[in-house]
């Protein structure tokens, strides 16, 4: 076993290198541009675009040409809640979204604000679920877009997408999902999920940094959206700009192994979490659970350790690479949103720890890890109570 053990992959995953092995031609031989359409070497890229595109569609049950590639989750959340917004300016002006959405697109509502919007935040209860009848009662006849992510980035709890659809879909509005910690972990369907605009990214599923994709709807009912770069015209207007091809080959790539492997993935990071769970919980008191037990991603893990200092308990846990409950954005750190929303106190969710597992973490790995939470919490707790 090697240290520094990495368990932080909802922040990002390691390159598969299969994924690597895929994208390596397109550094070098085939590095043509897949706009050029006058000579081999942009169809050859233009070919392995095609391909990609495919491998990404197939994995969420859309087809290639709805598909937009973009530089990642962030990206598509703007393009999506920006875009809509922009377009749909004539019928309306207000926003339905969740206050435990990731950054991405809790800044887009903000802009969107400024710019004279009203975006609702609805609350979610204490296991980290938003109601889907305080999605349908937030509605009002200027509403242009619901935005509510698939799978929580710091709690992993899965938000009920399906039932929040059929509202979407009765009601005629758009629906965005933020699904860059969901696609690649758990089947994703847009069409039976109710989905018209998706945001995933590569980075996050074993696929390099720097590419994405933005699901849109051009099946039957379809959200209209404004282009929020000019530019050479790529993508159907809607993200103009040279093509990633290295990273859309690896993008495909990522998406084609989880396709065949996230079965298989989840029912063993779900027995890592299981073990992990248990012999912390086995070992220590006040040990709280953050979200929803039965609807989270298998790979997700968040604590909260009563009765320690955050800021110690990460110290301590110097050569296991974890993400803590305070969002460093500033000098200060502030109380994850996220945590705060469940109605954790800002004290504890310092103190809360966010386990991350991945494809390539194992049981010994596991081990090390409960064994060394255990006995830093325990030291911490002695002096800080003699
Ligand atoms: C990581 C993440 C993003 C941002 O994705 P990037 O590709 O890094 O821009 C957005 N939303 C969620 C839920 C994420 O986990």
């Amino acid at each position: 076993m090697k240290l520094p053990i990495y368990m932080d992959n909802h922040a990002t995953t390691k390159l598969d290198p299969r994924v690597l092995e895929a994208m390596l031609p397109y550094f070098t031989e085939t590095f043509g541009n897949a706009a050029s359409r006058n000579h081999v070497f942009g169809w050859q890229a233009e070919e392995a675009v095609a391909a990609a595109r495919q491998q990404v569609a197939g994995l969420i049950a859309a087809s290639p040409r709805e598909i937009v590639f973009t530089s990642g989750a962030t990206e598509s959340d703007n393009l999506a809640i920006k875009g809509v917004a922009e377009a749909s300016a004539e019928r309306g002006d207000h926003i339905v979204t969740c206050a435990t959405e990731h950054k991405a697109v809790l800044d887009c509502g903000k802009r969107l604000e400024k710019r004279g919007c009203r975006v609702s935040y609805l609350p979610v209860q204490p296991d980290g679920l938003v109601r889907p009848e305080a999605v349908r009662r937030a509605l009002t006849a200027k509403t242009v877009l619901v935005s509510i992510m698939y799978a929580n980035n710091e709690i992993g709890t899965l938000q009920p997408i399906s039932e929040i659809g059929r509202i979407t879909r009765e009601h005629k509005i758009p629906f965005h999902v933020d699904a860059a910690q969901a696609v690649g972990k758990i089947p994703v369907d847009v069409d039976g999920d109710g989905i018209d605009l998706m945001s995933f990214t590569a980075h996050k599923m074993y696929g390099p940094k720097g590419v994405g994709a933005l699901y849109v709807r051009r099946r039957g009912e379809r959200a209209r959206l404004s282009a929020q770069m000019d530019g050479g015209g790529h993508e159907r207007g809607l993200r103009p700009g040279t093509l990633n091809v290295p990273g859309i080959v690896g993008f495909g790539k990522a998406c084609a192994l989880c396709a065949e492997e996230m079965e298989a993935d989840a029912k063993r990071l779900a027995a890592l979490r299981g073990r992990l769970m248990g012999s912390i919980m086995q070992a220590l008191d006040g040990v709280s659970l953050n979200g929803s037990l039965e609807r989270r991603l298998a790979n997700n893990l968040n604590l909260s350790f009563a009765g320690v200092d955050g800021e110690s308990l990460l110290l301590g846990l110097d050569d296991i690479a974890v993400s803590s409950g305070s969002a460093c954005t500033t000098d200060t750190p502030e109380p994850s949103h996220v945590l705060r929303a469940l109605g954790i106190k800002s004290e504890l969710a310092h103190a809360s720890i966010r386990f991350g597992l991945g494809r390539f973490n194992t049981t010994e790995e596991v081990d090390y890890v409960s064994a060394k939470v255990v006995d830093v919490v325990n030291r911490l707790r002695k002096f800080a109570s003699p």
